[in-house]
């Protein structure tokens, strides 16, 4: 799980992008033009009140959605001109994303739900082995490895969903509200670990959050409101 020496690895620039949903038959606006750019290898909070497109905007810089108008780079790859296929290939090799309710399979344990993404990569079944169980050991849960998510407290699931996220060596981490089902103590334990992949790691986080603490452990909080960004702030 190297870094790359590419030390553009990660770097998303963001600019002119507009998202509008149908709804009914009215069309509402939800991003009116973001320009956003984020240096590799940081930890950007993106805040802002409760449907002002966050999550839209997580989800296109993702490749889950596609936006309207403007364009959205990744390192050298302008990832708003791919087709769905491409963009479905990039996606399985540079995204790992975090949600708010874990979604770890039930019934798997948590080596296998870690191994789960790693079905659509070209490897062995040891080398996906091998693979999840170092992302287990990065999140400190190594030891946890046999245990399926019931038996495991929440900040332990939101861990292995990180450890799941990062078991390809994506480029970019990108979290939904990775707090937001956690008491204060998993928070904080959380976003620790997410800074930390990006400082041991060279991974590029983006995260959307309503935690006002997750700024402490951000280099950059961006906030978005009306459909645009405000107040870009640096840590
Ligand atoms: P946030 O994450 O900041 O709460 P979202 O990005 O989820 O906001 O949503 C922004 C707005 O877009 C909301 O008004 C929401 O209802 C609308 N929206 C989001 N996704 C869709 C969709 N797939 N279809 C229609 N409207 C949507
Ligand atoms: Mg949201």
């Amino acid at each position: 799980m190297s870094s790359s020496s590419q030390d553009r690895r990660g770097h998303i620039t963001i600019a002119g992008v507009r998202k509008s949903y149908t709804r009914g038959t009215e069309a509402v606006t939800v991003l009116s033009g973001v320009d956003l750019e984020i240096e590799a290898g940081r930890v950007v909070a993106l805040m802002g009140p409760s449907g002002s497109g966050k999550s839209t905007l997580l989800n296109l810089v993702g490749g889950l959605d596609h936006a309207d108008a403007g364009r959205i780079t990744v390192d050298t790859t302008e990832i708003t001109a791919l087709h769905a296929d491409e963009l479905a290939a990039w996606r399985s090799r540079h995204v790992g994303f975090v949600f708010q309710s874990f979604n770890l399979i039930p019934v798997l344990t948590a080596q296998e739900n870690v191994e789960l993404p790693l079905l659509l990569q070209p490897l062995s079944k040891a080398q996906r082995k091998e693979q999840a169980r170092y992302a287990l050991e990065i999140v400190g849960l190594a030891d946890r490895a046999g245990h399926r998510p019931g038996q495991l407290s929440g900040g332990q699931e939101q861990r292995v969903a990180i450890a799941r996220a990062i078991a390809s060596d994506p480029t970019l981490i990108l979290a939904d509200e990775p707090t937001g089902d956690l008491d204060r103590t998993n928070a904080d334990a959380v976003l620790q670990m997410l800074r930390r992949l990006a400082d041991e790691l060279g991974k590029t986080v983006l995260m959307v959050t309503h935690d006002n603490a997750a700024s402490a452990f951000a280099h950059q909080t961006v906030h978005l409101d009306k459909g645009a960004l405000a107040g870009v702030a640096h840590a």
